[in-house]
């Protein structure tokens, strides 16, 4: 049986590599998680709950859900740095007891830490459970195809979730379940602390669940998309969840989240064409 240990190891082994392959020749280890190194990992079946330590240090008192904290700004080999800590921290996380004795892998986020454009969606399926990276399912695929029809590449975008575990399912062979508010409450400050260090010029709300977990709206995805809001201070855009165009096949439905799609192309001031512009328009 794996261990928290296991998983931290592996997960971090893996992560250095993409940052070697990336060229990037040292990195530092802050004390917190030079401490946590040195103590032994619980087993999956001993849950201890680890205190959520930030990485930046928090303001003065608690910020409204969705209000970013005083974050630095970070470049360069800080932010290399920054998201490896990170990573190092979310990737030991045992704050749900029930999702690390059900998860293979902790789900951290994919992509480039430098990205313009991120993508937030709900929560880890079964393959990407199995695999440790967001969106690699068949809804994935047909995000990747959408990051394509953007004239970008899933590598320059960054992909994470709102829950990074997968919601357990007890007693069902397969299938999802939707997080829980108190799941989603307790996994959002790793994603804030994601987002403010990537910074994006732009957000992406997948789906009913990413925006609920945002926002903490439940006014319904069918109003809220196509609308600009804001999440720590950064334009977010909601749309519907791939999943949901992979379940409705209508052409109406694709061209609703391809114009949210034209909407944030503008807003980063990214190319379109007049072939792009009539994607799904009937005629
Ligand atoms: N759906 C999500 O919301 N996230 C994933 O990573 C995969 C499917």
């Amino acid at each position: 049986m794996s261990t928290v240990s296991d998983d931290l190891l592996g997960a971090t082994i893996q992560f250095l590599e993409e940052l070697k392959a990336r060229g990037v020749r040292t990195v530092r280890v802050s004390p917190e998680t030079l401490a946590g190194f040195a103590t032994p990992a619980p087993r999956i079946q001993v849950v201890q709950p680890a205190p959520f330590v930030p990485h930046v240090p928090p303001a003065a008192s608690q910020p409204a859900q969705g209000v970013r904290r005083e974050a630095p700004i970070l470049n360069g080999d800080a932010r290399v740095q920054a998201i490896a800590d990170l990573h190092a921290r979310v990737m030991g996380c045992v704050k749900c007891a029930h999702l690390v004795s059900s998860r293979t892998t902790v789900v951290f986020g994919v992509g480039n830490i430098n990205a313009e454009l991120m993508f937030v969606g709900e929560a880890p399926g079964a393959d990407e459970d199995r695999q440790g990276e967001p969106f690699v399912g068949a809804a994935g695929q047909l995000l990747t195809k959408m990051i394509q029809a953007m004239g970008l590449t899933r590598e320059s975008v960054y992909i994470a979730n709102i829950l990074k575990c997968r919601p357990d399912t007890p007693g069902q062979a397969y299938g999802n379940r939707k997080p829980t508010p108190e799941e989603m409450q307790t996994c959002i400050p790793w994603l804030q602390e994601q987002i403010d260090i990537i910074r994006p010029k732009v957000l992406v709300g997948l789906g009913a669940t990413a925006i609920e977990g945002l926002l903490g709206k439940t006014a319904g995805i069918m109003r809220l998309r196509g609308q600009w809001h804001t999440y720590r201070d950064i334009p977010l855009m909601p749309t519907y969840h791939p999943a949901f165009l992979l379940r409705n096949q209508a052409v109406g439905e694709k061209r609703k989240v391809w114009e949210d799609l034209l909407q944030v192309m503008e807003r980063l001031s990214l190319p379109i064409s007049e072939k792009q512009r009539a994607y799904f328009l009937k005629g």
